[in-house]
């Protein structure tokens, strides 16, 4: 296999889904791949950011990273904004790829919401800057959530119709690497939602960085129907949210859902809400404390996305030297 690239926004706190959706499985591929993970801010100010508040989520993102057993000597781990071949290379995708591809894409709609008009630029462009960050380093494999498929599509309909207008094959197709239990963790309010850090509603999520406390909370307060817990796969058919909860159930504890279902199929939902509570502080309150001990030293953070930076510009240098040579700039 070629090169791993993936990115998480530092948009608010990382979440639930952005664990069992992404870096979990990313801890996964660091023995055997050569990786690169960003912090990807200029994503994030797609939708306005607090400065302050961005350059504590940078660090935060990365502390969640690195506190979820990403090695930071294995990988790359990086902020976006710190390599400038981000911008200038998605500035020539932004003329290669197609108003109509960016038309379709269904991430837009819902992020602009009523008033499209009042959206930002970059928050419809943003699927063009996505390839670039997979491309600048000729990443082949990009693992991520369900949510990303169709801009990883588009991302290789953009680095197919370079390699068409150019002639010259510069850019491999990247491939989505969607796997895990938990490719789509749905919000706990709205079973047809799914999770997301920069929601507006703090309860329709799980933060890493919640405590017991909270976590019970949350799960409590999360959305169910008036029935048992169901007792089969097929017993979750239409029932969204019952079928959310057990599927982060499952995921955290390493089982299928087939196994969740038939052990606590038939109890009642406060009871599976109890199981649900203690498996989830039970996972994620080490990783908690870890990222609390990275964000008590920013200065060590601060190192190591430096370090990743001066490596990722190293991949990327010459990449954007090549396309910028295909395409016909000067390089004085
Ligand atoms: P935002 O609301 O700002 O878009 P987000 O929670 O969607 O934040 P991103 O930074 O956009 O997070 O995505 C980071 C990674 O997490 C991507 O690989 C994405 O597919 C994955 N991911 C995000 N939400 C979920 C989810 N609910 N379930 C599984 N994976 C998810
Ligand atoms: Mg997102």
């Amino acid at each position: 296999m070629g090169r791993i690239f993936s990115g998480v926004q530092p948009s608010g706190n990382l979440t639930l889904g952005n664990y069992l959706g992404a870096i979990r499985n990313w801890v996964k591929l660091q023995n055997d791949h050569e990786c690169i993970f960003c912090v990807v801010d200029m994503h994030a100010i797609t939708v306005w950011q607090d400065p302050e508040a961005l350059r504590r989520a940078t660090r935060e993102v990365a502390a969640g990273m690195l506190a979820s057993g990403v090695d930071p000597k294995k990988n790359i781990i990086f902020n976006q904004s710190a390599v400038s071949g981000h911008a200038e290379l998605g500035w020539i995708l932004n003329c290669v790829s197609r108003l109509g591809w960016l038309n379709r894409m269904t991430q837009f709609k819902e992020k602009a919401g009523k008033h499209k008009e009042n959206a930002s630029v970059g928050l419809y462009v943003y699927p063009n800057l996505m390839a670039a960050d997979i491309l600048l380093y000729k990443g082949t494999h990009v693992p991520v959530g369900d949510d990303q498929k169709q801009h990883l599509e588009l991302a290789r309909d953009i680095a197919q119709k370079f390699n068409n207008d150019f002639g010259r094959e510069v850019f491999p197709l990247p491939e989505p690497m969607i796997f895990g239990s938990a490719t789509r963790v749905m919000s706990l309010r709205d079973g047809t939602k799914k999770m997301s850090k920069s929601d507006p509603s703090e309860y329709s999520r799980i933060s890493m960085t919640d405590d017991a406390d909270m976590i019970a909370k949350k799960v409590r307060k999360a959305k169910t129907d008036p029935h048992p817990v169901p007792d089969s796969v097929e017993a979750c058919g239409d029932r969204p949210e019952a079928k959310n909860l057990m599927n982060i159930f499952a995921a955290l504890s390493d089982q299928e859902l087939k196994e969740v279902c038939a052990e606590y199929g038939g109890q009642s939902f406060a009871d599976f809400k109890r199981a649900l509570t203690d498996l989830a502080v039970s996972k994620l309150a080490p990783i908690s404390e870890e990222m609390q001990r990275y964000m008590d030293d920013p200065a060590q953070v601060d190192a190591i996305l430096k370090d990743g930076a001066e490596r990722a510009n190293a991949i990327a240098a010459p990449v954007l030297k090549e396309v910028k040579e295909v395409v016909g700039f000067l390089q004085p």
